[in-house]
Parts: C-alpha cells; sequence; structure tokens
C-alpha cells in the first residue's frame, strides 16, 4: 500500500533568474528563450513516487518584479519548502536572497523558522560569464541552513535533482499528522465516531 501526500513548493528570487524556466523544464521537459513575465503566481502540479509514497506537489512560481511588496501571505502560507533562485551570472540577485528569505519567513510565519527548509538554485550554470562563486554561496547557505543545487533549466542539468532534493525535504519537514490538513481530518474522524457514540 502507497501513502498520498501532498506538498507545496514555492519559487522566489528576483525577475530574470529563471524560476518560471525551471518549473516548465521540471513539469514540462521544456526549455524556451522567450522571456514571459509571470503574472503575479503560478502553479503547476506534479506527480511522483517517493519511496512508497505517492506525492503531489504544488509548485508556485511567483513574479520577481513585485519584489518586496507583499504578494499576499496567501501564497507564502502552507508552502512545505522554498526555493530561493538567483543567476550565477548576477550578483544583484545573489544578494538579494537574503531579503528574499527575510520576506519568506514574515509572510509564511512557519511555526519553527530555524527549522524551515530552504534551497538555493543557483541557475545560469551553462554560462560562462560566471560572476558568483561556488564558495560564496555555501557561505551563505550556513547563515540559514540550506541546502545548495547548481543547474541550468536550459539544458536540463541538476534540475531534477534539484527539486528531488526539495520534495524530499518537503516530506521530511512536513511529518504525517504535523499538517493543519491531516489533523483536520483526523478530528473530523474523532468527531463523527463520538456522534456515533451518542446514538
Ligand atoms: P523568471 O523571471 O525568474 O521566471 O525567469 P525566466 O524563467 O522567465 O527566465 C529569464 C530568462 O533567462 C529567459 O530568457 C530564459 O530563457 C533565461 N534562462 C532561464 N534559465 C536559464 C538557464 O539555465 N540558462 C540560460 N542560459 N538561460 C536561462
Ligand atoms: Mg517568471
Amino acid at each position: 500500500m502507497f501513502s498520498r501526500r501532498h506538498i507545496k513548493l514555492l519559487l522566489i528570487g528576483n525577475a530574470g533568474v529563471g524560476k518560471s524556466a525551471l518549473m516548465n523544464q521540471y513539469v514540462n521537459n521544456r526549455f524556451t528563450n522567450y522571456y514571459r513575465a509571470t503574472i503575479g503566481a503560478d502553479f503547476f502540479t506534479k506527480e511522483l513516487r517517493v519511496d512508497e509514497t505517492l506525492v503531489t506537489v504544488q509548485i508556485w512560481d511567483t513574479a520577481g518584479t513585485e519584489r518586496f511588496q507583499s504578494l499576499g501571505a496567501a501564497l507564502y502560507r502552507g508552502t512545505d519548502c522554498c526555493l530561493l533562485v538567483f543567476d550565477v551570472t548576477s550578483p544583484n540577485s545573489f544578494n538579494a536572497l537574503d531579503a528574499w528569505h527575510k520576506e519568506f519567513l514574515v509572510q509564511a510565519d512557519p511555526p519553527s523558522p530555524e527549522k524551515f527548509p530552504f534551497v538555493v538554485i543557483a541557475n545560469k550554470a551553462d554560462l560562462e560569464e560566471r560572476q558568483v562563486s561556488p564558495r560564496q554561496v555555501q557561505e551563505w547557505c550556513k547563515t540559514c541552513n540550506a541546502e545548495y543545487h547548481e543547474t541550468s533549466a536550459k539544458e536540463a542539468t541538476n534540475v531534477d535533482e534539484a527539486f528531488l532534493r526539495a520534495i524530499k525535504l518537503a516530506l521530511k519537514h512536513k511529518l504525517p499528522g504535523n499538517s493543519e490538513e491531516e489533523s483536520t481530518s483526523l478530528l473530523e474522524k474523532q468527531d463523527n465516531k463520538h456522534k456515533k457514540c451518542e446514538c
């Protein structure tokens, strides 16, 4: 018997770093050079099997142009793992991770922020004009206990692996019985049982 789990991943980072391209590569195995600004937020779902668990992953892609304006706490709430994306050819996009990280914690307001899983994605690793060194990224990742992955959405390098790690961290963080969803259904069951007893 397989168990079923639902998780939510959120991609944030400056405009143009490749959030939509990463999602498109992961979900549809496609890459396009055409740049279309994401308006507000988009989400896609993907189903996969992780060991004995069937996982439905909801992946939210946000528009970076709205940086530091509230995209609405509703978008951030319920996230099980946050992917912080930057572009290795843009030091600005790397420097912005700090603010994105803080913004996420304020908006999502997770119960134990120090334990919340973050994955840092250094995208566009296929480009030669790299300006952020892996060492710099590792140093930053230590400050918030984030995992670090380098990807190229263009060449489909390491994209599946990075998402799979995010999914596994999300599953581990959101232990069964820990989530609101599952505890609500448990309460409902208890409630039904209670009603039956009264009859
Ligand atoms: P977003 O604003 O973060 O969603 O960024 P997009 O996904 O729209 O990508 C911005 C631009 O960068 C587009 O022109 C993409 O084709 C390009 N791009 C995205 N990922 C990569 C990558 O891994 N390598 C290269 N060379 N270009 C990329
Ligand atoms: Mg986009």
